[in-house]
């Protein structure tokens, strides 16, 4: 047995860890299910999921880090096809200087394309381009009965649903066809733009929508009213003089990213006073900075030390969803709690492409949280009650301790059961058995 925790750091168990050499060659409970197997085991990726969703405590994980070659580029269908423990920072290094990216990255590259198919992630795309799952075109699932099933919206098409945003439950991803989007260079046309609280956030969110591809604003949770921040948007840069491959280009100007803790209040506070002197600013920045700020520093989610951090990461409707946000802004500022920044974000119209994905039409806010006990505990309940009050959901990725009720007021019980049905017998994590009995 091993210890093995995830990203948030908020507790280590103990697992059986199997590592996964070859996609045909897998363990012996995938071909013969016994009833003694039942829940016994779960495919990990990079485990950068915050909370349980990717832990099973005192069973088997079946890690898929040497699942990681590219199996065909085809540039003229505009596809990839990989290994599920293919890294999405190795897919995008191979494929930018080639022309293409990935439609859909999250804030971090550091993830396996299982772990992206199995929450479904999202960017700051949404109201554009969806959930990386709208651009899984098939993969290939291993069942505990041996099988090994090819899905795509066209083939075992109810398996494919269920297995996107399914959190690992029905089955081991294998391989997987992903959709992707041309771009002619690395570089990204973005701007920040300051804002003085929420009703500016939500002119700039809306105003910005059909003109910009990705929208993102950070929200200053210390200082001033707790309400103010910078929005930031963007598109890919397709003016010739950057349409290059060549990554020595010079950047006339790159905006400073750091990190989302205490250091972070002192970057914002840096960029917010740049921003608003310079009213809103323009700049070239590179994908990788403008995309995943937080991936240079490696295992930053250490700073809040041996106790570990939430992330709490809801999605309210827009029906009544922006006032939420407001209340909740209101809640954690007289808490005293939470990291200096809160990330908040619109999401599109987009049906979703999984049964259990978590975008929904609406505001998505999410926050750090240092692990103080019972006292972020108690702050959790306040918080709940109003996401509940209006229909809201949390992101199984980031989620580590939502009451069974919530989960199913958020997804519905119908979906849920629905989703059950496609569950791989062998397959069980510490968040199912949290909120799905096994
Ligand atoms: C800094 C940071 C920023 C983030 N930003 C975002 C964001 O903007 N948007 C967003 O959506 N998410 C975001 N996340 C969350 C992250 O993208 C997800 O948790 C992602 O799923 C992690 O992938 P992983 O490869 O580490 O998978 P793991 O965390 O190891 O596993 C995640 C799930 O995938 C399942 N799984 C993994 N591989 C397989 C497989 N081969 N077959 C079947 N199931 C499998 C696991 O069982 C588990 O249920 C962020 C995380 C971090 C640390």
């Amino acid at each position: 047995m091993t210890k093995f925790g995830s990203w948030g750091n908020l507790v280590k168990t103990e697992h059986q860890i199997e590592y996964l050499q070859d996609a045909y060659n897998l363990p012996e409970t995938f071909n013969d299910f016994k009833e003694e197997n039942k829940g016994s085991v779960l495919a990990v990726g990079n485990g950068r999921s915050y909370g349980d969703v990717c832990t099973n405590s005192g069973k088997k994980l079946l890690k898929t880090e040497f699942l990681a070659h590219i199996i065909s580029f085809e540039p003229e269908k505009q596809t990839i096809e990989c290994e599920s423990g293919v890294m999405l920072k190795d897919l995008q290094r191979f494929l930018v200087p080639n022309g293409f990216m990935l439609p859909v990255t999250p804030g971090t590259q550091l993830i396996t394309v299982g772990g992206a198919i199995a929450n479904d992630v999202h960017c700051k795309n949404h109201h554009m381009f969806g959930t990386f799952g709208h651009h899984v075109e098939s993969f290939t699932l291993a069942r505990s009965d041996g099988e090994i099933l090819r899905c795509s919206a066209t083939e075992n098409k109810e398996l494919y649903k269920a297995t996107i945003g399914g959190i690992g439950l029905t089955g081991v991803i294998l391989t997987a066809r992903l959709k992707l989007k041309p771009v002619c260079g690395p570089w990204i046309n973005a701007e920040n733009v300051p804002y003085e609280n929420l009703d500016e956030f939500y002119q700039l969110a809306i105003s910005s929508e059909a003109n910009y591809e990705h929208t993102v604003s950070w929200i200053d949770c210390i200082t001033g009213n707790g309400e103010r921040g910078i929005f930031m948007r963007g598109n890919n840069a397709s003016d010739p003089e950057y349409c290059t491959v060549d990554r020595n280009i010079k950047v006339p100007f790159m905006m400073p990213f750091s990190l989302v803790n205490r250091f972070s209040l002192f970057a914002f506070n840096k960029m917010y006073y740049l921003a608003q002197t310079m009213k809103s600013s323009k700049y070239k920045a590179h994908y990788e900075k403008f995309f995943y700020p937080l991936d240079n520093i490696l295992e930053w989610n250490r700073i809040y030390g041996p106790k570990g951090f939430f992330q709490y990461q809801c999605v309210v409707p827009l029906d009544g969803g922006f006032e939420a946000i407001k209340e909740m802004q209101k809640v954690i500022s007289e808490s005293g709690q939470g990291s200096f920044l809160g990330v908040l974000k619109t999401f599109g119209k987009k049906e979703p492409a999984g049964l259990l994905s978590f975008p929904k039409e609406g505001f998505t806010y999410a926050l750090d949280f240092p692990n103080l006990g019972a006292k972020t505990l108690k702050l959790f309940e306040s918080l709940d009650a109003i996401v509940k009050n209006v229909h809201g959901r949390l992101y199984l990725a980031k989620d580590a301790r939502q009451p069974k009720e919530l989960f199913e007021t958020g997804y519905g019980t119908e979906l849920i059961n629905e989703f059950v049905k496609f569950r791989d017998p062998a397959m069980s994590s510490d968040l199912s058995r949290r909120l799905l009995g096994f």
